[in-house]
């Protein structure tokens, strides 16, 4: 990349990160996906009960396969044959989690983190739960503020993941939110974290890449 784009945006993260920290969480900047895995090992202990929620950005940095070594009791969601009653146990043990790894829709600059679930089991463990949440983002995640990051999920993360879980939903034909009424409607549950009481708890590892959606 240009030097001077990427100028514009280290100082875009170094803004957001400082503001992560002023909302008493924790902020990160790596280069790669190696990076990032290293962070995580140091911010986890072997033994330790993981658990994650949906995400795309976990696959591709390779956290999932991390979690999946051996070294920690993983809550696999992902796990071949599970049944919808043997997920949902998933989901409601992750509450229990030491640590629970997730992507985000959006992050603020002024440090906030937007999310929208389908089914809320993503939020409800980012919000009250798990001992950590340790949330990684490619950099395209980053927005100047709350109403950019509503745009973004409308216009850009839930039409794609529409799309991946092939949804019949009007903005898998538009390519931006129709506002549905549809049963399969995958937007329901919309948070805003502005801010942690626990200064440890949420850790937020950004990614010099563009990934998930
Ligand atoms: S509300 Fe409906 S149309 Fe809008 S993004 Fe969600 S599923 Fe698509």
């Amino acid at each position: 990349m240009d030097k001077n784009t990427m100028f514009v945006i280290d100082e875009r993260v170094k803004r957001t990160i400082a503001n992560l920290e002023k909302n008493d969480m924790n902020g990160y900047y790596v280069q790669t996906e190696e990076e990032a895995l290293e962070k995580v090992k140091e911010l986890i202990s072997e033994g330790d009960t993981v658990s994650v929620g949906g995400s795309m950005t976990l696959f591709e940095t390779g956290v999932i396969e991390l979690l999946r070594s051996g070294k920690y009791q993983f809550l696999d969601r992902y796990k071949e044959g599970l049944s919808p009653s043997e997920i949902k146990e998933v989901f409601r043990k992750s509450f229990f989690a030491d640590a629970y790894f997730t992507g985000t829709n959006a992050i603020t600059e002024n440090g906030e983190l937007y999310n929208v679930d389908g089914t809320g089991n993503r939020v409800a463990a980012m919000l009250y739960g798990p001992e950590k949440v340790i949330v990684i983002a490619g950099r395209n995640k980053i927005v100047k503020d709350l109403d950019q990051a509503i745009l973004r999920v409308k216009e850009t993360a839930a039409p794609a993941n529409n799309v991946r879980l092939n949804k019949n939903n009007p903005c898998t034909k538009t390519g931006y939110c129709m506002d549905c009424k549809q049963e399969s409607r995958i937007c329901n549950e919309y948070t805003v974290i502005k801010r942690q009481s626990d200064k440890n708890r949420i850790h937020v590892i950004i990614i010099n890449k563009e990934l998930g959606y």
